[in-house]
């Protein structure tokens, strides 16, 4: 068996278990090696039975004590019981439906046993326990075991199993790919050693230092990968654009730019003039007004003769961005269209695409699919980036030679991550909000206020406005008793006499929502109870009220996008957080959004809380996926790889004498680009 092999190529792996595999990204013995556990169990702790204390999981080697017994107690309920016993004491042991293990163990059996503890008086028990006889133990019980990602079909034994022989058979193989001069440098192990640790450790020290090797591999390509991106972007030239006369579109404008826009629209315009290309963050809280930053550069680039292309997270966010650089843009003779996954003339814009009859294509990752082609894309913008990766980012530039790039974020990034999301770009902070915003004022409230809640929303209908309420889910489920934006559309329109609701959530066809929206924005509906699909951008002034139900459920981060769909307009706002939970965590949460509206403060506060995993959210960090690096808490690893990294580009800047870091790295760029054509 050799690394590269499929992986039936294993005793035991058939057709059936090998598809299984594949679902988990493993299709070959390096794959499978290289295929992570998720967590490990500790059970290596032995305790006497006088010792054990109630709620510990521990392993116990005992004498069976009292013949197994086969209990019946109800219909379906069969329990087998009997007692154990060590030098030091009794317990009992009861499992709960498995009649077999009666005829499995008897009466004077050296067995461990591995389990959590229950205590209640002098009375000690084990439920449902793992075991193994005393002689043949140590696969289940007195070790470090380690837990894997499953997808159904796959047992946690079945990936023992094939392990255990893929790394019998080829661990000696697997390629070491840093120098031997960085594992003496860090008291690495060999590659054989750490592959042997991370999946069958013998020790938590083995397992750490094996850990800190393959993070440590994992953030050198990651950072040699990035350095590349860095590299290229300055070795390419980019479209050299001219300069143009700003103020025919500034005094369009119903209203003044603020300084930070014309900061940010400036940087911009230097960049696209300098013969490089332009790679700019602009990065701006919720409300700061990006998008005519957005729409100026859009003016900038058709006045030179150059197609942009705008890309939005989601299709309601692509359509308002549609129709608000419409209004804008459209005066100047700017022909826009509209791409989405669910348009239904994609072939006919796809053409206006190619053959450059549109100034302006607004959508969403439609735009970076492999049959949009581009005919003179001089400026390409990635609005509420941290949606997207970089590599999607990546998609979207080249997509046109020497085309600028231009992503807007209104999330702010803590330092440490930075560099890693946006340490190929320059930045431009808009730190500064329209003139006339009031801050919006944020309560917490507890259901006990619905009537008031009611009330208060039928206030500001009456004096015309508008009203957003966001539940954490579309429907009802029996699980759960969260408000579930359909069933809360249909109790606030029969509570409150006299408004008009509507429902709007990410299962509804494009064009309900749409519909929904537009009338939403049109001011024929009153209130509009929907889930976080509103998350981001939509901007109906209008509106001066948002509630959001079990607030618990939304990170801090996630429910400042939210307010800022409010107080977006002159009139004063408020955004109230329904929750019911009653644990100081939370409470304190949701009191850090009441007394502040800055999002930088609130970004840290929620890093500090969850960390920053949780921080991103699983799917829209932007972040690379890791295997086993953690971005947030590797940090000195990631700064030593970092700086590796640049150390090794300096003597070999296309990793000639490296050829299997530059694999790896290679690997790196094509498992990321290969989910989005
Ligand atoms: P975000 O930065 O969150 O994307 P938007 O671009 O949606 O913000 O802008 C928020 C609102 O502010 C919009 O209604 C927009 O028309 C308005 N706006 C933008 N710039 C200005 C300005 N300089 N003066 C007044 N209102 C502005
Ligand atoms: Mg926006």
């Amino acid at each position: 068996m050799e690394l590269y092999d499929s992986i039936d190529k294993i005793k035991g792996i058939g057709e059936k278990k090998k598809q299984c595999f594949n679902r988990l990204g493993v299709f070959t013995i390096y794959d499978l090696l290289s295929f992570f556990p998720r967590r490990y169990e500790d059970r290596t702790k032995y305790k006497p039975i006088s010792l054990i204390s109630n709620g510990e999981y521990v392993c116990i080697s005992a004498i069976i004590a009292t013949e197994p017994q086969l209990v019946r107690l109800k219909k379906g309920l069969e329990i087998v019981k009997f007692s154990i016993a060590d030098e030091s004491g009794k317990a009992d042991v009861v499992f709960f439906h498995q009649p077999f293990i009666r005829n499995a163990l008897n009466k004077g059996d050296e067995v461990v046993f591995y389990g959590k503890v229950e205590v209640d008086g002098n009375k000690r028990s084990l439920v449902n326990p793992v075991f193994e006889k005393e002689e043949k133990s140590g696969t289940v019980t007195g070790k470090i075991l380690p837990i894997y990602p499953l997808t159904s079909g796959l047992t946690q034994k079945a990936i023992y199993q094939a392990m255990e022989s893929a790394l019998i058979d080829c661990k000696d193989n697997i390629p070491e790919i840093i120098h031997s001069d960085i594992i003496k440098k860090y008291k690495f192990m060999s590659i054989t050693k750490t592959y042997e640790n991370i999946h069958f450790p013998s020790s938590f020290e083995g397992l750490e230092n094996a850990r800190k090797r393959i993070v440590y591999e994992e953030l050198l390509v990651l950072s040699l990968a990035l350095s590349q991106i860095r590299n290229k972007r300055t070795n390419n030239s980019g479209i050299r654009m001219y300069e143009t006369d700003m103020s025919i579109f500034l005094n369009s404008l119903p209203f003044e730019i603020t300084g930070a826009q014309s900061r940010a629209i400036s940087d911009a315009i230097t960049d696209m003039q300098s013969g490089n290309i332009m790679s700019r963050l602009i990065q701006g809280d919720v409300g700061s007004g990006k998008t005519l930053i957005a729409a100026a550069l859009i003016y900038f680039t058709f006045m030179n003769g150059y197609m942009s292309a705008f890309m939005a997270p989601t299709e309601i966010l692509a359509e308002q961005h549609y129709k608000t650089l419409t209004t804008f843009l459209s005066p100047f003779g700017i022909r826009i269209s509209l791409l989405t996954g669910t348009s239904s003339d994609k072939a006919k814009i796809k053409n206006q695409i190619i053959n450059g009859e549109t100034d302006l294509i607004v959508g969403t990752h439609a735009l970076i699919s492999k049959d949009v082609q581009y005919k003179n894309l001089g400026l390409v913008i990635t609005d509420e980036q941290h949606r997207f990766g970089v590599e999607q980012r990546t998609a979207l530039s080249n997509k046109g030679a020497g085309s600028h790039v231009l992503v807007m974020s209104a999330t702010p990034i803590p330092r440490s991550l930075a560099l890693i999301i946006y340490g190929e770009l320059d930045v431009s902070i808009v730190d500064e909000l329209p003139p006339g915003r009031e801050k919006v004022d944020t309560f917490a409230v507890n259901s006990s206020y619905r009537e008031r809640l009611n009330a208060f929303i039928l206030k500001q209908v009456k004096e015309g406005h508008q009203v957003f309420v966001v539940c954490p889910k579309v429907e009802e489920d029996e699980q759960s008793n969260l408000l579930s934006a359909e069933a809360h559309s249909r109790t606030i329109a029969e509570a409150i006499n006299g408004i008009s609701v509507g429902c709007v959530h990410g299962k509804m066809k494009t064009s309900d929502k749409e519909r929904v929206m537009e009338d939403f924005s049109q001011g024929k509906i009153d209130v509009l109870v929907s889930t976080t699909v509103i998350e981001v951008g939509v901007d109906v002034p209008n509106a001066t009220l948002m509630i959001i139900e079990n607030a618990e459920r939304f990170g801090l981060s996630q429910l400042h996008q939210l307010r800022g769909r409010v107080g977006r307009g002159k009139n004063k706002s408020y955004c109230i957080l329904v929750s019911d939970a009653t644990n100081e965590e939370t409470k304190s949460r949701l009191k850090i959004m009441t007394t502040t509206n800055d999002g930088f403060k609130i970004a840290e506060e929620d890093l500090r809380l969850r960390g920053p995993g949780d921080f991103f959210g699983n799917r829209q960090h932007g972040l690379p996926q890791m295997h086993l690096a953690d971005l947030g808490t590797d940090t000195r690893i990631l700064k030593a790889a970092q700086t590796d990294a640049d150390e090794i580009l300096k003597s070999d800047p296309y990793l000639k004498e490296h050829e299997l870091l530059r694999d790896k790295v290679k690997m790196f760029f094509d498992e990321r680009t290969s989910t989005f054509n």
